[in-house]
């Protein structure tokens, strides 16, 4: 490859902060952990937070604390990671699908209401790409309904909505620190609230049960094993501290696609949504007709070039055992299906050159021109 997808942004102070920890007795459970919740919770301006293993398990631990289970529904969007559903099927509950808005990308919040019934137990929004558009809404439709909200803002920590941060949007909002994340603890995700006793539970389901102030072997609920350990903690501490410079080296390298894309008429190219600050995960461009059903010889013409391209996402609804499950066919989500059909993510990272960029620019144009 000539240009990653993804790179992470290590410097001499994280590695530091990773050793530090390996030279102290406590590789788990030490004091970096509640460190790490106390900074985050601070950045974003909540109460509580609990740090976990994974975005994922934060997402299912959600949905656990509230209770959420059989024969209960979830309202999600189609456009997603895996995870925002797998989540609800974890918990033996059902996701039921809401269409997308064309231009945010975000689910849809006008028809969010013609599927809200008695089983619903849950809203679960997503903040696709980084853009919070719609978070807002949401949060103001659940309020109605009487409805608690879980925020997946695992791709848009930074990002901010009206002044206000994305994580201040759910009863419980998640955040995530895989690698290819705005900062990372290499695995790792933190549940944010403002609700003591949600935090409390989800701090029992991460540590086997365990309750607060019992003993190390004794178990009030059936728990897991969610559990950050105190040197990835270290790493996010370290990350988080340099959080603000980050979301500035990808504001500049989506600006440079801006404008070396800004007369490629063959595609959209995202823009900054109103009232918002984005803090960019991925730059993801659109194709326009005639090239959508190009797409995917598009995505192997530039990983031939050297250039690593992704095709996020594939719809959630149309992956092998959700049609199994569910049996939902290609339109079944109009505007999420289409959409699906002509992304072409661009490679994306805070050290990604100008060099870099004007490479990927020159090889989608050439791929476009080859195309058709
Ligand atoms: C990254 C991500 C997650 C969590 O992923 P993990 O790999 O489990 O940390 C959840 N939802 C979305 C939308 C994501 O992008």
């Amino acid at each position: 490859m000539k240009v990653y997808l993804s790179r992470p942004d290590i410097n001499e102070d994280d590695i530091n902060a990773v050793v530090e920890v390996l030279k102290s007795p406590n590789l788990s459970f030490g004091p970096k952990i509640p460190e790490f919740e106390e900074k985050l919770a601070k950045y974003i301006g909540r109460k509580y937070a609990v740090a976990v293993n994974s975005g994922t398990s934060g997402l299912f631990m959600c949905l656990k604390a509230l209770g959420i289970g059989k024969g209960d529904e979830v309202i999600t969007t189609p456009f997603t990671f895996i995870a925002s559903t797998t989540s609800i099927l974890m918990v033996d509950a059902k996701p039921v699908f809401v269409d997308i808005d064309p231009v945010s990308l975000n689910i849809d919040p006008k028809k969010i209401e013609a599927k809200i019934n008695a089983k619903t137990k849950a809203i679960l929004p997503v903040a696709v790409f980084g853009n919070p558009t719609g978070l807002d809404e949401v949060w103001k439709i659940a309020q109605k309904h009487n409805l608690p909200v879980i925020e997946d803002s695992c791709e848009a920590l930074g990002s901010e909505l009206g002044g206000k941060k994305v994580g201040n949007f759910g009863t419980l909002s998640n955040f995530a620190f895989y690698p290819n994340k705005q900062m990372t603890t290499g695995e790792g995700g933190m549940i944010l609230t403002d609700d003591e006793n949600l935090a409390d539970i989800c701090k029992s389901f991460r540590n086997q049960g365990r309750g607060k102030g019992g003993g190390w072997l004794a178990h009030e609920r059936l728990g897991y094993n969610f559990r950050i350990s105190d040197i990835n903690a270290a790493l996010g501490i370290s990350q988080l501290a340099r959080i603000e410079q980050f979301i500035g080296k990808r504001q500049k390298v989506a600006e440079m696609y801006q404008q070396m894309l800004a007369d490629e008429a063959r595609i959209i190219v995202p823009r900054s949504p109103d009232k918002c600050r984005v803090s960019w995960f991925v730059f993801v461009v659109r194709l326009k007709e005639p090239y959508i059903s190009k797409r995917d010889a598009i995505l192997n013409a530039m990983l031939a070039e050297g250039i690593q391209v992704s095709n996020y996402f594939p719809p959630v609804t149309l992956q092998p055992f959700m049609v199994e499950q569910f049996g939902y066919k290609d339109g079944d989500f109009p505007i999420s299906d289409s959409v699906c059909k002509s992304t072409i993510a661009l490679p994306f990272y805070n050290n990604l050159t100008k060099d870099d960029a004007a490479l990927v620019c020159k090889t989608l144009k050439k791929c476009l021109d080859k195309t058709i």
